[in-house]
């Protein structure tokens, strides 16, 4: 069906406008039909109930450059922590790359006078951990993704790297961006190391090469690693690993390819597995390497080993948005994405509340789901499957940070945390779709370095700091 939809858009613009006022709701989910719950959130206890297998434990990368005397606070601020706390009124310090107070800030008087520290005034806006993705694909163009097999190497680095900048700016700064394929070979696995060694502006990711198919299951020309027997795929495996990649992804359409290796010989050359699953009759099950479809209850019964990353934006998008690319609603509808997404959204609500973890990850890089527009997926968390705004963003922080085995230094406003926040003007639990909104990402921090900070931030009231240094100017 993905090649179908392709074939469709090739030669369409490769800009889109994100009007969300414009959005259709798809279906018949609607809010009276939601159960509003306004409690604590409940997909905490599911993400804290989740254990990974060891052997799954990705490679902890640290980004380097980040000035261990480096001083930060954040001055009256909502604290939003993902710990499931309402916010709070308080001061956050970040001492080199990691948080050091929350709330309470001892010796916040001095620090204030002190011109080596970085003051923000929040003037009550919510500081929060930075956004992550659980489903990225970097080297995709937002545009016609079959020029990707054709695009040069030199040019797709730049594109990629383009990428990752890009979800940096949109308050993905820990950003555990799950590489879900990478166009080429080293792509992910280049920027990401160009991201740890500090020489780029980039996100916490982890890398994958290039999706694994049969030959009769690609995806985009050139695009595709094939593996059509267990031989094969241990081949192309052992080979992904040896370039340097953390997870590979097997597109599954034939689910021959995994059923004939064995799990547990794939899991032990590769970190992590990834398995894209979009036929319809699929939707209901697991994310797993394994022959027959799971069924919702087997699911549950296994919930603390998976997570659900639906995707949901690319459904929505594609169904509603892709018209002016030229696939319209008709067709979409037509070739079975509007059964797909209301069995899609039927199904990760009774997983929600069945407590099976669902994160958010849109598979954004098409033109109609266009970099810089991830946070949609948050917003399609609360109207569509039942979440709170909270527990949107409880899964887009300390979720994420969980599917990356770092929860207790990633995805929280906590002390001993990576520095990894956004300031944003507004209170995002009254209305989730400001984190969609750039200007309303005031500052954006990632491992202790601020990544972007309007000039506003410096001259405003209560603050005498230059906009270019960030120190205090001179008396
Ligand atoms: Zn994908």
């Amino acid at each position: 069906m993905f090649g179908k939809i392709i074939s469709k858009i090739r030669s369409k613009t490769m800009t889109i406008t994100t009007r969300i006022e414009e959005y259709p709701v798809p279906g018949n989910y609607t809010v009276e039909d939601q159960k509003i719950y306004h409690e604590y959130p409940r997909n905490i206890a599911a993400i804290n109930a989740i254990k990974f297998e060891n052997t799954l434990r990705p490679r902890p990368y640290e980004i380097a450059g980040t000035n261990p005397e480096s001083k930060i606070l954040f001055v009256d601020v909502d604290v939003l922590d993902s710990t499931g706390r309402q916010p709070y009124k308080g001061d956050v310090l970040i001492h080199g790359e990691r948080i050091v107070a929350v709330g309470e800030v001892p010796d916040k008087e001095s620090l204030i006078r002190n011109p080596d520290v970085q003051i923000f005034q929040g003037r009550g806006r919510t500081l929060m951990s930075g956004l992550g993705d659980a489903h990225t694909h970097l080297s995709w163009n937002g545009g016609d993704l079959n020029k990707l097999g054709e695009l040069g190497v030199e040019e797709h680095t730049l594109l990629t790297a383009r990428s990752a900048k890009c979800y940096l700016d949109s308050g993905y700064t820990i950003t555990r961006c799950w590489g879900a394929a990478s166009a080429k070979d080293r792509l992910d696995v280049v920027i990401r190391d160009a991201i740890n060694a500090g020489e780029i502006p980039g996100p916490r990711c982890l890398a994958n090469g290039r999706e694994i198919a049969r030959r009769d299951g690609e995806l985009v020309a050139g695009i595709t690693a094939f593996a059509d027997g267990p031989d094969e795929m241990r081949q192309v495996i052992r080979s992904h690993v040896g370039i340097g990649v953390d997870q590979i992804k097997l597109s599954m359409s034939g689910e021959e390819v995994a059923g004939a290796a064995s799990r547990s010989s794939l899991l032990a050359d590769a970190n992590r597995v990834l398995v894209r699953s979009r036929r319809s009759d699929q939707r209901k099950t697991a994310i797993s390497p394994t022959k027959k479809p799971l069924r919702m209850d087997l699911l549950e019964r296994k919930k603390a080993k998976h997570v659900v990353v639906p995707a949901i934006n690319w459904l929505i998008a594609t169904l509603y948005e892709a018209g002016s690319f030229g696939y319209p609603k008709e067709k979409a509808e037509q070739v079975g994405y509007k059964r797909e997404l209301d069995e899609a959204v039927k199904a990760l609500r009774e997983m929600h509340e069945r407590g099976i973890v669902v994160l958010p990850g849109g598979d954004y890089g098409f033109a109609w789901t266009p970099h810089g527009t991830y946070a949609r997926d948050l917003e399609h968390f609360q109207n569509l499957l039942g979440f709170t705004a909270h527990e949107s963003i409880i899964a887009a922080t300390a979720g994420v940070a969980k599917l990356f085995m770092r929860e207790s230094e990633l995805g929280k406003i906590l002390p001993g945390y990576y520095a990894d926040c956004i300031l944003v003007d507004g209170n995002p639990l009254e209305d989730i779709s400001i984190l969609q909104d750039h200007d309303r990402l005031s500052v954006i921090v990632i491992n202790g370095r601020v990544h972007k900070a309007g000039v506003q931030e410096y001259v405003g009231a209560g603050s005498s700091r230059s906009p270019k240094t960030g120190l205090q100017k001179s008396k």
